[in-house]
């Protein structure tokens, strides 16, 4: 589309291997082949389709806003990101959304009370881009026109989304505080929620030191006069696994390690110790951090506790818990006299499970029973069955993780509760920071709920950017009827409708007994066969491949079928609820009669897909800012910063779809000053007479033949290229 205009010594950019884009100069056109010199001495062919032009007026710092990028194409954009990091520039805007890198360094000038006050009130673009501004919009916008407002963070693991979001409820706390109160303010809860999700919800994975392993929705509330009067956080899909498996270099969930470097007092009422003594941390040989004490850490989760109001019993409940989990991992079963039955290995091991039992104040000898046999109930008899010591490992691994998600939701309701909901609030600021696009070797049930929530995330994104298209062209009153919307509906329908999308089948195959992951691969291999978003991988009976908006993505099925089933064991749920300690018995309330006769099942998949709707439906009710992180390299250090990673993420999180939808319109926009300004020249004789500055435009258009442009009522809107096109003609010119 740009290369109409390439000619013999035009600056270009030609695609790279390496750096995605190279610069150059052109020195020969032979057809559809364009040879160019590259800056780094080099000659290149291309097919002229694949150049672009370059903007060899670009200021040498870059722009704050793409949108000011006169070429709007991925090697422009790509330049600006890489120039502005460069001179620390982390945030640059593509009109109202946000680009965050990663500096993975500490700039504390840019965080602090007194860049805060510098963009409280200010309009947006007139400093630096900055999350603070983002924030500023939102709450100014709340207050003015008395609408909810969301701010949506997204980015890949380590982009900087958890820190983003921090500093956007610091902002908005600063402006919705009470100053000079002291004590337990609802703006100080919501702070101090933070590092205790985090102790309990953040691990260290091979992408992040401290990386979320939950998405988060914090909804804060405002009364009339603009205080932060509540808060609301609801929290998504905690990773399980992670409690009873890790492998090198990551580690289990903060808590564990941090309990294990608790005051000598408590490391003793619990019998805990060294780290590397319990197996659901001597996994992976990581167990410090760089520049964390984990003492340290222990002793502010606690005071952060205290702000958000658990009660010191609690606290004690809490960590009784989390080393009650430790123990019952170093639970070790064999082989039993009988075929198929199990016993516990040894001292050691019983050591642990009286600990465990102790701990949790339930029976020891019901919970060696709940671990190593299974209660069948069938409509004849009930029989009780031995299991080997793979399925009781099996069973005790399932416990530790029950009862750790329950753990975790407890806290994340206890701190509603705590904060308190506003119900006379009239505005909230919704702060959205959740898993972004995932994509690796072998990818399972976990990154198929996190590619689905993406998907529903980039639908929401597409159309409001393309909404926020429209409302400029409105503004402008220039005609816009032809611009083309791209929907990613079809890959919706094919995970989540109802019946017959990806989630129902699952549900389906995990209700009848007989299905196994090769019966459920092939159904859906039969019913997607002329799905254009769905591909049966050649040489696989088992997995199979969704067409993502950004980018295709194999599943193996493998594991769908019992990751997806939400059960607690009816063993350990009898044990539990009937544990001495309130605490304990309060994470496991007991069934309602019904629901324990009846097989009424539940899925992890269906329930997923309804937290998401009511997430879309609360979104769909605010205004939405967007930021977008991005992580320049995956060594995780400050400076570097790797085009063709950048590049990838620009793509998923949507960035270059928002370019595309605006390329397809009239990317690139200038007032009618700034366009005499820049392109005069080509008409002297215009300048020279006394016209109206539109009419001078429109002159100058004319004269140079343009079509399809459009006249706003303060702007020029040009289509993609024609910018590149009158720029060719300038040089020409000069
Ligand atoms: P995500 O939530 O996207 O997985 P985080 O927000 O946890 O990523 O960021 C990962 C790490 O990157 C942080 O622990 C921090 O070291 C660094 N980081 C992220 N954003 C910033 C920032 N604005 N300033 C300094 N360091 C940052
Ligand atoms: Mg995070």
């Amino acid at each position: 589309m740009a290369s109409v205009n390439i000619i013999v010594g035009s600056h270009v950019w030609v695609e790279d291997p390496k750096l995605a884009w190279k610069d150059g100069e052109v020195i020969k056109i032979h057809g559809q082949d364009v040879h160019v010199k590259t800056s780094d001495g080099k000659v290149v062919v291309a097919k002229i389709a694949k150049v672009f032009p370059k903007d060899t007026e670009a200021p040498p710092g870059g722009v704050d806003d793409m949108t000011k990028l006169s070429y709007l194409h991925e090697p422009g954009v790509l330049q600006n990101l890489a120039t502005r990091y460069e001179l620390n520039e982390i945030y640059t805007y593509t009109g109202n959304i946000l680009i965050a890198v990663n500096p993975f360094q500490r700039l504390p000038h840019l965080y602090d009370t007194h860049m805060m006050e510098q963009y409280k009130g200010a309009a947006f673009g007139e400093l630096s881009p900055h999350v603070f501004a983002v924030a500023d919009v939102a709450y100014r916008a709340m207050i003015n026109e008395g609408k909810s407002n969301s701010i949506l963070v997204s980015g890949e693991s380590g982009a900087g989304k958890t820190e983003t979001t921090k500093m956007l409820m610091r902002y908005l706390a600063h402006l919705g505080g009470r100053s000079g109160v002291e004590g337990r303010t609802v703006e100080q809860q919501v702070l101090e929620s933070n590092p205790v999700l985090e102790a309990f919800g953040n691990a260290k994975t091979v992408r992040n030191n401290n990386s979320s392993r939950f998405g988060k929705f914090v909804e804060i509330q405002f009364d009339k006069s603009g205080r932060i009067s509540g808060a609301a956080i609801r929290t998504y899909l905690l990773e399980r696994s992670r409690v009873c498996q890790i492998s090198n270099p990551e580690r289990n969930y903060h808590c564990f390690y941090l309990l294990c470097a608790a005051p000598a007092e408590e490391v003793e009422r619990y019998k805990l110790g060294n780290p590397k003594s319990f197996h659901y941390l001597n996994q992976s040989k990581y167990y410090e951090l760089d520049g964390v004490n984990d003492a340290e850490e222990y002793l502010a989760t606690r005071r952060a506790m205290d702000i958000v109001g658990i009660s010191e019993e609690e606290q004690d409940a809490i960590f009784r818990v989390v080393a009650a989990i430790l123990h019952l991992g170093n639970v070790e079963f064999a082989k039993g006299e009988e075929i198929d039955s199990s016993v516990i290995k040894d001292e050691q091991s019983r050591f642990h499970l009286n600990m465990t039992a102790e701990l949790l104040k339930c029976d020891a000898k019901s919970l060696e029973d709940a671990l190593i046999t299974r209660v069948m109930v069938t409509p004849e008899e009930v029989i009780t069955r031995t299991l080997d010591p793979e399925a009781a490992l099996g069973s005790r691994d399932a416990l530790a993780k029950t009862i750790y998600s329950r753990l975790f939701d407890w806290i994340v309701e206890k701190i509603n509760i705590s904060i308190g909901q506003d119900p006379n609030s009239k505005s909230i600021i919704g702060v959205l920071d959740i898993y972004g696009f995932e994509s690796f070797k072998t990818n399972s049930f976990e990154q198929f709920c996190i590619n689905f929530t993406n998907e529903k995330l980039q639908q929401h994104f597409n159309q409001h950017v393309f909404k926020m298209e429209q409302e400029e062209y409105e503004k402008e009153e220039i005609n816009w009827s032809y611009i083309e919307f791209v929907d990613n509906q079809d890959v919706l329908d094919l995970i989540e409708k109802k019946p017959g999308g990806i989630i129902s089948l699952l549900d389906e195959a995990c209700m009848f007994p007989k299905s196994t992951h090769e019966t459920f691969a092939q159904k859906l291999y039969q019913t997607f066969t002329k799905n254009k978003r769905f591909i049966k991988p050649k040489l696989s009976r088992t997995s199979f491949t969704i067409s993502h908006y950004a980018g295709e993505v194999t599943y193996q099925a493998d594991l769908f079928l019992d990751k997806n089933k939400d059960y607690v064991v009816a063993e350990h749920q009898v044990l539990l609820t009937a544990s001495k300690c309130t605490f304990v018995a309060g994470l496991f309330p007991p069934l309602p009669e019904e629901s324990s006769k009846s097989s009424k099942f539940s899925s992890i998949g269906s329930r997923f897909k309804l937290q998401l709707q009511s997430l879309m439906e609360t979104l769909s009710s605010t205004e939405p800012h967007y930021i977008r992180c991005v992580k320049p390299n995956n060594s995780l250090k400050p400076c570097i910063f790797e085009n063709l990673n950048v590049i990838q993420q620009l793509r998923c999180g949507g960035v270059l779809e928002a370019i595309r939808i605006s390329c397809a319109g009239y990317p690139t926009r200038r007032t009618f000053y700034e366009f005499l300004l820049r392109f005069g020249v080509l008409a002297p004789e215009v300048l020279a007479g006394s016209y109206d500055d539109k009419v001078a435009c429109q002159m100058i258009l004319d004269k140079k033949g343009l079509k399809g442009y459009q006249m706003g009522k303060t702007k020029v809107f040009l289509r993609a290229g024609q910018m590149a096109e009158l720029d060719a003609r300038r040089a020409e010119v000069l």
